[in-house]
């Protein structure tokens, strides 16, 4: 009898993780990290619900750490299996987990030297960096399109969901004493608006669905009115002489963002003539995307045939800063540079240093352009703090702080719907990748308007498949 158990993401965002499990083989469909406060946190560290040495396989649909990042631990713990994604995915995937490594190996030194002064024992990080080069040899790439054999009786194909560089929507066969079933996991759909990405691909049949909600409840601000806004705001900064700090994640929002900044260049739209990125892993990044823009939408890749395929080349007052003196020299720079640097909340990073040369000034501009999350420093400057502690500094906020609501990775409730009931017939469905109010809002759309009634699993329930 083949099942499939809820290990994460089941009425939360963030730890997707599903077992798959037949006769001969057991397969998990994503590894990722729990993100949040303290106690959410802390679920990374609890010992995994099945033995990662009997795992067959790990399928991942992207490179994002919600959806990949216990891989390392579960290498550490046993697993020898092989780790299948897109060949874009398991490169973005090497820079996610050694920055993610890195920052779990300071944490725990950071610590541990308080652990010292107390006389308690010392603890040690999640996962090292060598657990992170190790799990990254056991990638195995699969294109778009590719239906490979994974087990005896396993079988998945990647097709594309839109969401980050090399994103899939998982279908999965497995051979069940002769009864074959279709499972098929939506990943992370990506929003049709954006710009470099092609719209999640349409898939029509499955037994059985898993459809991530992040934003079930609701549909983004249209893209031009945001854009508008974002064109409005580089010209009041140009006009103020002030810098224009865009806090942004390294992946996909970064790689938009210097799309549409080179889009308003060859517009004549854009008025600065210096834009930094100020971040090593961001420029990792974009030089990946740079080398598969053949999974790029028709007019991203006309655009860059047009003005150059390289982000220096179509955006050409762009400039890569790499080393901690070279952004440091930045503080020296006003009279209107955009500078465009991590974190994307500004709880770590080098937008933490920007924000202390900027934010007290008159004419500098600050443009949220991500989800803040509550108890985060851009969480506080969205909600209009006057002060705010930082690099253990009080500053005065004078800047102003814009946020635009355009730019989303995700699918809004429209589109999430439109995608999935070109499903015929009706496979069941589970609503995962979401709050559990968001799923709500979506059960409910889909029951109204499509008479389709969607399961919303808890957290460690099995189905039979
Ligand atoms: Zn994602």
């Amino acid at each position: 009898m083949a099942t499939l158990t809820f290990h994460g993401a089941a009425r939360q965002v963030t730890g997707s993780c599903y077992l798959v499990e037949t006769a001969r083989s057991r397969v998990l469909v994503e590894c990722g990290l729990f993100q949040g406060p303290p106690e959410i946190d802390a679920r990374n560290a609890r010992p995994f619900a099945f033995a990662p040495r009997d795992l067959d396989a790990v399928v991942l649909t992207h490179a994002h750490l919600d959806h990949s990042g216990l891989v390392p631990r579960l290498r550490r713990e046993g697993f020898r299996g092989r780790v299948y994604a897109t060949p874009p995915a398991l490169e973005l995937l090497a820079i996610m987990l050694k920055d993610a490594a890195h920052i779990h190996e300071k944490d725990a030194e950071w610590e541990n030297r308080k652990r010292e002064r107390a006389g308690d024992p010392p603890i040690a990080p999640l996962y090292t960096l060598q657990d992170a080069e190790d799990a990254l040899t056991l990638g195995e790439p699969l294109v778009y399109g590719q239906r490979a054999g994974i087990t005896n009786d396993v079988e998945i194909c990647f097709r594309d969901a839109g969401h980050i560089l090399g994103s899939a929507i998982v279908e999965l066969w497995v051979d069940d004493n002769g009864a074959r079933r279709k499972i098929v996991f939506s990943g992370d759909l990506g929003n049709r608006t954006a710009p470099l990405l092609r719209d999640p691909e349409v898939v029509r049949e499955a037994d059985v669905l898993l459809l991530e909600s992040t934003y079930g409840d609701r549909d983004h601000r249209p893209l031009p009115a945001t854009l508008e806004e974002f064109a409005g705001i580089l010209a009041h900064a140009a006009r103020d002489g002030g810098n224009v700090l865009i806090p942004a994640f390294a992946v996909g929002r970064t790689q938009d963002l210097l799309y549409y900044l080179g889009e308003f260049y060859h517009a004549g739209q854009l008025p600065q003539t210096q834009v930094f990125l100020d971040s090593p892993m961001a420029i990792a990044a974009t030089e990946i995307h740079q080398r598969y823009t053949q999974v790029f939408n028709r007019e991203a890749r006309a655009a860059l045939r047009r003005n150059g395929n390289s982000a220096r080349e179509f955006l050409p007052p762009l400039r890569f800063v790499h080393t901690v003196e070279e952004s440091m020299a930045l503080n020296r720079v006003t009279g209107g540079a955009i500078i465009i640097a991590g974190s994307g909340m500004c709880s770590g990073g080098r937008i933490r240093h920007h924000l202390k040369w900027n934010l007290w000034r008159e004419a500098a501009h600050v443009v949220m352009v991500g989800f803040q999350a509550q108890g985060t420093p851009g969480r506080a400057l969205v909600d209009g703090a006057r002060k705010l502690r930082l690099l253990g500094e009080e500053l005065a906020v004078k800047a102003h702080i814009h946020t635009l609501g355009g730019f989303s990775a995700h699918a809004g409730q429209t589109d999430l719907v439109k995608w999935a009931v070109h499903f015929e017939p009706r496979p069941q469905l589970y609503l995962v990748h979401g709050e559990l109010d968001k799923m709500q809002a979506l059960q409910a759309r889909l029951k109204t308007a499509h008479d389709w009634e969607a399961q919303i699993p808890i957290e460690g329930q099995t189905i039979r498949l």
